[in-house]
């Protein structure tokens, strides 16, 4: 835990925010600025700064968090056409929270190629 860190401190409870799935491994809540009709946030409760930051020994936590991915995607009618997985890495991708998250969107077409 990164005492500064803003999702660490969501993890914590230490700010409020809607959520929508916990295990031991991953937190979930819906994202405060939604780009989408859903819009919801994964991260791991173990602080990693980014995508760029993960290490071999983190292998079965980076499948846990698509597999919850997926799960939670069944719980909302918006994906019932699909759903967009995103995790932008570093400023030149436009993260702005560093904290490892992976965006889960839906309920809109979105662009190819992104941004
Ligand atoms: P990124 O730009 O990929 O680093 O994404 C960071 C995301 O965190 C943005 O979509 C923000 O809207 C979202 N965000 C920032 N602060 C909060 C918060 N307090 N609660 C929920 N989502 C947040
Ligand atoms: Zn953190």
């Amino acid at each position: 835990m990164h005492s500064e860190c803003l999702f660490c401190k969501i993890i914590k409870g230490q700010i409020p925010a809607e959520k929508v799935y916990e295990d031991e491994m991953v937190f979930a809540f819906s994202d405060i600025k939604p780009a989408a009709p859903l819009h919801i946030l994964i991260i791991p409760k173990e602080h990693i700064p980014s995508l760029a930051h993960v290490l071999p020994s983190q292998q079965q936590l980076l499948g846990h968090i698509q597999l919850v991915a997926s799960k939670i995607a069944k719980l909302y009618p918006q994906t019932k056409n699909g759903f967009r997985l995103v995790a932008n890495s570093g400023k030149d991708a436009g993260q702005t929270v560093f904290h490892l998250h992976y965006h889960l969107l839906a309920g809109r077409d979105f662009g190819w190629p992104p941004g």
